[in-house]
Order: C-alpha cells, then structure tokens, then sequence
C-alpha cells in the first residue's frame, strides 16, 4: 500500500439509488431492492469497531452501556494508559479492512483513513521510517507522529465492488436479511397479505440516511422503517431478559484457566445484588478493548444469536450469499471472522480475538515504513501489550462507568448507597473466557451490565477460592 500526503479519494456527497416496497398503512418498509453498492455499505457494517459506531452516533448510541464506557475512556487520566496514543485507540478504533471499505460508494463523515508519520521524516527518511494508525504516537526520536498522509487506492479495483460480486440485484428486509433470490415465496415469507397496500419510493439515499441505518442497525428490529420513513420512532427497542445474556458456545473451544482475571464486587447483603466491583488493569483492558471489536466479531463470539438489533440476520446473510457465490471466500472471512486492527490485540486475550497483520506502507518516492506499536511506550513495531498502565485498581459501577480507585471515591459510593457497613459484602470472582463472554454481550444489550453478569447463581459458581468477608 502506497501512501501520500493528498488523498486522492473526493469524500464529497455521493448518493445512491435504492427503491424501498412501502406498506402505506403500516408505515413500514416491507423490502428494499438495490444492487450490491448498497449491499456492501451494509456489510461493511460488521467490520466496523463498536467504538466507530458509538463514536458516530455522538456517544447516543443506545447501545447497552457502551455510551458510558466510551465516556470514560474519554474521561479517563492519560496517566493510567501506557501510551497517550491508547486513548485514541480506544475513541478512534481502526478497522482491519479499512482500505477495502474505502473503495465503498459512499464514506461516512469522519472516517477517512489516515497514517501518522513523524514530522522529521523529510529531513532523514532513515531515522524515522515508521508509521502510527493513532495521530499521537511517538516516533523513536521522540517527537510525536502528528503528520497526515493518506493510503492511495488502485483506480482498477476500486470499480469492481468491495465484498459483492457481479451484478446481481438484491432484496432486503426490514430486518436486514439480504438474498439475491427474488421468487414469489420470499415475497410472500415477508408477510404482505395485500398488495394495493404496498408503494415503491426511490430514494437517493446519502451518507445521513446510512448513519441513521447503522445506528439502528443494532438496537432496532426495523432499522430500514426506522431510518428511511418519516415521523417513525425506533420502535421495537430490545429488551433484555436474563437468558439473553447466557452465552452460546457454539463452536468455541474452550479457553485456558490460567488467563483467569480477578474481579471483587462488592454486594448488597439485603437483595444480593452487586452495588460496584473493583478490578485491574488486565479486567479493564478486556473492558476497553470491546470498543475495538468489530461489531461482525461479537455476532462471531455469541453464535450469530446476539440479540443485537439486526445484526444476526446481516451475518447469516453473508454466509448465504457466499453459498450462493456471490462473495468470494476471502471477502466473507472478513465479513465473518473479522479481525482487530494491528496492534489492538491486549496480552491477556481471554476471547481469543485475532490480530490482523501489519500492512506493509510505501511512502511516495519508495521507502518501506514500519508501523508502530502505538500502545508500546518502547517505539516497539512488536505486537502486544496492553491499554492500561497498571499496576492499578478501577472502581465500575453497574452501568460501566470506569474510574481509578481511590478511598474518597468509595466512601463516596457507599454513601450513595445509603447502606449500614454490615449489608456490605466483598466477593472475589475469578473471570474466564466465560464471563467474558457474557460481559462483552452484557455491556451490549443491558443497562444492568454487573448485575446481569454476576447473578446470585453465577458468582456461587465462579467464586474465588480467596473467600468473601463482611466489612
Ligand atoms: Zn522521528
């Protein structure tokens, strides 16, 4: 990949045509039919990190606790994070199919994808030949990379698609189901019983129309009606249960108990409920990095049944229209399997996520840059490490807001909680690929995140050998 000062791709205002089957009365969309530049926008959903999504909803993503937890990296102290450049990281995650996502028809505002490199580099290519995907990391000569340049794409490729092959028109339901396959019974399983009822709209649909459906994408069941009818309001908001929040394993194996992290909450005596809990750099590492998972990732670790909006059903559509060979082998990987951006992966991998490979830049002219691991304060181009500077403790609360521990801050707490020190119980948790796994869904789908998590049931289970105590 070569890369310039200019861009050379106009992020201007494009459109594109979609036609939408409307139930009048309803005030539904019942399918839209596009080609694939709609299909592809769709799908590059599931490469897309969770922290972009919330990032581009303004923190109002609705999205679990995500808003919150985004807040408090925002909020969060540089001096706790082994780099300056992590929290950047973590509130502008990258995506590992980046480049290919900007052959897409249309880019979201905010999304252009820029390398760092440092400001000496005219002056001694030699000296500082790196690159950084974080606009503050530092060079090894100690200067920060903040100069901008720009990957410039092949015009060849950038006419052929991005994940969807040919020239296939397709079918989309409300729900985000894609099929290339238009026969009647499809018509008739989306459930129109009156075809009079039904109008076709043509809409020239811009960058808004796709932030809106990306938004809904994964907190609505209808986020076609949501996002491309007038005076609708998300209608079908999920709502959690506690089953919801118990994991599929399908297809995992099952991970090591060495890697287990130790989390201590604190419990409400009188209703056995968690009031906060205390933990780690490694725990909040694994918390934090749920920003940089792509959203295709989580449909991966929950066994494509997420509960998350639609998200499920644009997943399964990739595996179908890749049966159906309309999206090569390689591009449905990436849709399915995706993978971290480089140098995102933590040590402590509970989820067993994987890292993409570092890409190889050319700057202009030819010199071969290596890319930096921005969370290594070393300039090391070594993949590893973690966000969080420890050895430290943080204090969460139930809705996942994150902040250093300190004694004023728990009096505080449980001043809030109103409670006599003798309803207040220490629990030490041992947290494995498991609960990481019902907290990666939890932080998701509930505003309830250590409670749904740490149920009564689940602590008894996984307690730590080390005991609880009463103050
Ligand atoms: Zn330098």
């Amino acid at each position: 990949m070569v890369i310039a000062d200019t861009l050379n791709i106009e992020v201007a205002d494009e459109k594109f045509g979609l036609t939408l089957m409307v139930d009048k009365e309803k005030n539904r969309v019942v399918f839209a039919e596009s080609d694939k530049d709609f299909v592809d926008i769709l799908l590059s959903f599931l490469t897309m990190p969770i922290g972009t999504v919330i990032r581009l909803a303004g923190k109002q993503s609705k999205l679990g606790c995500m808003d919150t937890l985004y807040e408090s990296v925002e909020n969060l102290d540089v001096q706790y994070l082994q780099t300056e450049a992590c929290k950047s990281m973590l509130l502008r995650p990258r995506s590992a199919s980046e480049i290919e996502c900007m052959k897409l028809p249309l880019q979201l505002k905010d999304t252009q994808v820029t390398y760092y490199i440092c400001p000496n580099w005219s002056s001694s290519p030699e000296t500082h030949k790196f690159t950084s995907t974080a606009s503050n990391a530092r060079c090894r000569c100690g200067k920060v990379m903040d100069k901008e340049t720009f990957p410039i794409l092949d015009d060849e490729k950038g006419k052929e698609g991005v994940f969807v092959k040919g020239n296939e028109r397709f079918m989309i339901s409300d729900d985000l189901r894609v099929t290339s396959a238009s026969t009647m019974t499809l018509i008739k399983s989306l459930g129109i019983r009156d075809m009079t009822a039904v109008e076709e709209i043509n809409l020239n649909a811009g960058a808004d129309m796709v932030l809106d459906l990306l938004k809904c994408l994964l907190v609505s069941k209808t986020p076609m009606s949501d996002s491309f009818l007038s005076k609708r309001e998300t209608t079908d908001a999920i709502k959690v249960k506690q089953r919801d929040i118990a994991r599929s394993q399908m297809g995992r194996v099952a991970g090591s108990d060495k890697n287990k992290i130790r989390v201590k909450l604190l419990i409400n005596t009188s209703n056995d409920k968690v009031l906060y809990a205390e933990a780690g750099e490694d725990f909040i590492d694994l918390l934090f990095s749920f920003l940089t998972f792509p959203v295709g990732s989580v449909v991966k670790f929950l066994g494509t049944c997420s509960s998350i909006g639609c998200v499920d059903n644009l997943y399964k559509s990739v595996i179908d229209l890749s049966a159906d060979g309309l999206i090569n082998y390689n591009d449905a990987a990436k849709l399915i399997n995706p993978k971290l951006a480089p140098h995102f992966l933590c040590e402590n991998n509970l989820l067993q996520i994987e890292e993409a490979t570092p890409r190889n830049l050319t700057y202009e002219g030819g010199t071969i840059l290596l890319a930096l691991n921005p969370k290594s304060p070393d300039g090391i181009t070594k993949s590893g490490g973690g966000f969080v500077k420890g050895p430290v403790t943080f204090i969460l609360t139930d809705d996942l807001d994150v902040k250093p521990f300190s004694y004023t801050r728990t009096i505080s707490f449980i001043k809030k909680f109103n409670l006599p020190l003798g309803d207040i119980q220490e629990q030490v948790v041992n947290v494995g690929e498991e609960e990481a796994l019902d907290f990666l869904k939890a932080s998701l789908i509930s505003k309830m995140v250590l409670n749904d998590v740490f149920s009564p049931r689940k602590r008894k289970k996984i307690r730590s050998q080390t005991g609880s105590f009463c103050f």
